[in-house]
């Protein structure tokens, strides 16, 4: 259950948060089992020979030493998987506990191969698939980002403690709406990967002036699909909010930049999950800060297609939460091309709440689709209202802070007998 690409994840139609919870909780189990099968063996033999003899096996009986080393790495793995430990120290947490788990299970396979046990072909499968995953993944990011000139990243500095990343992919995948990615960047962070949602690709077309070229054209060569690719020049953007690893060194490095923009080389691994609610007749979103990145998507895709006829949806609205007007400036070019596409005024409304306004001038509705107000919202007050004119079902969705997503769930969820009403969250955390 520790890989990305685990295929139940796709089988069973459940996210990978729900997967990653599940694979906590299933670990915990093994450990519980692991403590229970080592205490059934521990008990009896001090009753019945004493602690002398109990040492003495740990000392030089080879089939309890490895089966005494797996228990301590998996009791380690216990108490250093704990949340707070998590996420204060996520990248320390994340080697330490790979290192554990090979420890766990290479006790366990030696305890089992020492007896001559059978059971040891199960974790020799365990690990032939852990390998082929890890495998396929490197496979992958080669093909996504090499060839074509490589992968690219544009970095730019964005008021607020913000940026923006434009990513040039070597064969770019197709966007849809709810998908992140994992970049690694080695100038800044050497191995180690970060998932970030995307929230906005960009086709350009390719120019037909320049296709075929002449030589091309002369041998009567046919463009195959990769040539076609690279000719259609599609980015992706999203919006990184700096915290205090990773991307506080890229800030840093971007902010020294004498135009405040950064190119650099860069691998993407992706594209993880996706969420489609066109099927919805309602559909509200909420987002607290960058959260905006995850719920931009959707209402790009629902406002087409409410217009071009191909989607349920009849009526969004999206409440953005942000600490100050200067967060606008995060989406406002994609924003821009959103309220701009045809019969947008029918079916979208966006309401603002900005939690610390310098001033109440900066407090002002350009439209009555799009209004803006001082202080955080009534969670359960918005949601009323959007159930009371429902059509259709609904789904209503979170990505921001903890304690929003636990109000709009228990808004939502308290509901749930009255309409046909779908919580959907995206926690930007595991
Ligand atoms: C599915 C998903 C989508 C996300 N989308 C966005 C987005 O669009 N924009 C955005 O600004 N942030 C997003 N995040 C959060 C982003 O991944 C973290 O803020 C970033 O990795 C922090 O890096 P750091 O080293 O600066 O963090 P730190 O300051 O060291 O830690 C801050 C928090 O980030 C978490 N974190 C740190 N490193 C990793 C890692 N390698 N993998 C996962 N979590 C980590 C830690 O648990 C901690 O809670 C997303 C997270 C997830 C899980």
């Amino acid at each position: 259950m520790a890989g990305r690409n685990n295929p139940l994840i796709v089988w069973c139609g459940i996210s990978f948060d729900t997967f990653n919870l599940m694979h906590r909780w299933f670990g915990r189990l093994a450990i519980l089992e692991g403590l229970v099968h080592f205490l059934c063996w521990v008990i009896p033999k001090v009753h019945t020979a004493g602690w002398s003899v109990v040492k003495a096996s740990m000392g030089h009986s080879n089939f309890i030493i490895t089966g005494t080393i797996g228990l301590a790495a998996f009791v380690f793995i216990l108490f250093t998987s704990q949340s707070i430990i998590r996420h204060a120290f996520y990248e320390t947490f994340l080697h330490l506990h790979q290192l554990a788990a090979l420890f766990a299970v290479g006790g366990v396979w030696a305890h089992l191969h020492i007896e001559g046990l059978p059971a040891k072909h199960i974790i020799e499968a365990v690990l032939a698939i852990w390998v082929i995953e890890r495998s396929i993944r490197f496979l992958r990011i080669i093909y996504i980002n090499i060839g074509n000139g490589g992968s690219k990243v544009d970095v730019e500095i964005l008021p607020g403690d913000a940026m923006r990343l434009t990513l040039r992919l070597a064969r770019p995948w197709k966007f849809r709406p709810g998908q992140h990615a994992y970049i690694y960047m080695p100038s800044i962070s050497l191995w180690m990967s970060h998932p970030f949602s995307l929230a906005w690709s960009n086709n350009d077309e390719a120019d037909p002036t320049s296709t075929p070229n002449a030589s091309e054209k002369e041998m009567g060569l046919p463009l195959n699909r990769q040539d076609i690719m690279s000719m259609n020049k599609t980015t992706m953007s999203l919006i990184v909010r700096r915290r205090t690893g990773f991307t506080d060194k890229l800030y840093k490095k971007v902010s020294n930049m004498p135009n405040g923009t950064l190119t650099t080389r860069g691998l993407i691994e992706g594209p993880y999950g996706s969420q489609d609610l066109s099927s919805y007749g309602t559909v509200l979103l909420f987002a607290a800060g960058v959260g905006i990145t995850h719920q931009v998507p959707h209402v790009r895709e629902l406002v087409q297609g409410y217009s071009a006829g191909t989607v349920a949806t009849r009526k969004v609205v999206l409440v953005w939460i942000i600490q100050s007007p200067e967060h606008l400036e995060w989406i406002r070019p994609w924003m821009t091309t959103i309220l701009g596409l045809p019969n947008r005024r029918d079916v979208l409304k966006i309401l603002l709440f900005v939690t610390r306004p310098r001033s109440t001038k900066e407090i002002h509705s350009p439209s009555s689709s799009v209004q803006m107000f001082p202080g955080k919202p009534a969670v359960q007050a918005l949601v009323d209202a959007e159930i009371e004119h429902a059509i259709g079902a609904m789904a209503v969705t979170v990505c921001g802070t903890g304690s929003l997503a636990d109000e709009v769930r228990r808004a939502a969820r308290g509901r749930m007998d009255k309409k046909n009403v779908d919580f959907v969250e995206e926690s930007f955390s595991w």
